[in-house]
């Protein structure tokens, strides 16, 4: 009996460490334990790197659900008084640029007529289903809701606020009943948190002419 375990412990040390060697089983609790943790700490080496990765594509495959924090707007980017579908939004998002997710919640259209892109629910946390991937770095934690325009007529290259009188109100009534929702949720614009131009208006001074409150305005803590 004694020497069959042994035999079995040798077996288990050979299988680990390559050559031949007497063990007991204190050692082989150690060496097991050992080889446990290099194991666990490569797994989370890789794990780190697939999420860099998988943000950087815009798959959001591995972040858990976190609390909705950020309301960032958008523009899509494309000339005064074109319209833009849902369909256009997957074919650039999806196709074009390969993402797993489109980067919007919610557009807003030309006549003001609010249509969904993305499933939601109204509670205070972004479940890996709920993500639209608007903003690199902010997709955990922020909803993007975009209105179609944003350019010049005749050059894409200029930003431009481009809301129509409709699209105005609705944006207005979108952004209070996120507000009303969700009391804490800070409303920003998209060059707030990127260089880039979108939406073509400064959001903090709008939320103010519209009269939202300080707390709501902008990237605080
Ligand atoms: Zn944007």
């Amino acid at each position: 009996m004694e020497n069959t375990k042994t035999f079995l412990l040798n077996i288990f040390a050979y299988a680990f460490t390559g050559s031949y060697i007497a063990m007991d089983l204190e050692s082989l609790k150690s060496l097991l334990l050992f080889a446990g943790a290099i194991i666990l700490l490569i797994l989370q080496i890789r794990l780190y790197f697939l999420k860099i990765k998988n943000e950087k594509k815009g798959k959001n495959k591995n972040l858990i659900m976190s609390k909705l924090k950020y309301l960032i707007i958008h523009c899509t980017a494309t000339p005064e008084g074109r319209e833009v579908t849902k369909e256009d939004i997957e074919q650039w998002h999806l196709v074009e640029r390969g993402w797993s997710r489109v980067g919007y919640r919610d557009i807003i259209h030309l006549n003001g007529g609010l249509e969904n892109l993305i499933d939601y629910n109204q509670d205070d946390t972004i479940d890996p289903w709920e993500i639209s991937n608007g903003a690199h770095g902010f997709n955990g934690n922020s909803a993007h809701v975009v209105y179609v325009g944003g350019t010049e007529k005749n050059d894409i290259k200029k930003s431009k606020d481009t809301r129509t009188f409709e699209q105005h109100r609705s944006l207005q009534l979108y952004v209070l009943f996120m507000i009303l929702r969700h009391p804490n949720i800070k409303v920003i614009g998209h060059n707030e948190v990127s260089k880039k131009d979108c939406p073509g208006f400064n959001v903090g001074e709008w939320l103010r002419s519209i009269c939202v409150d300080e707390i709501n305005i902008g990237l605080k803590k």
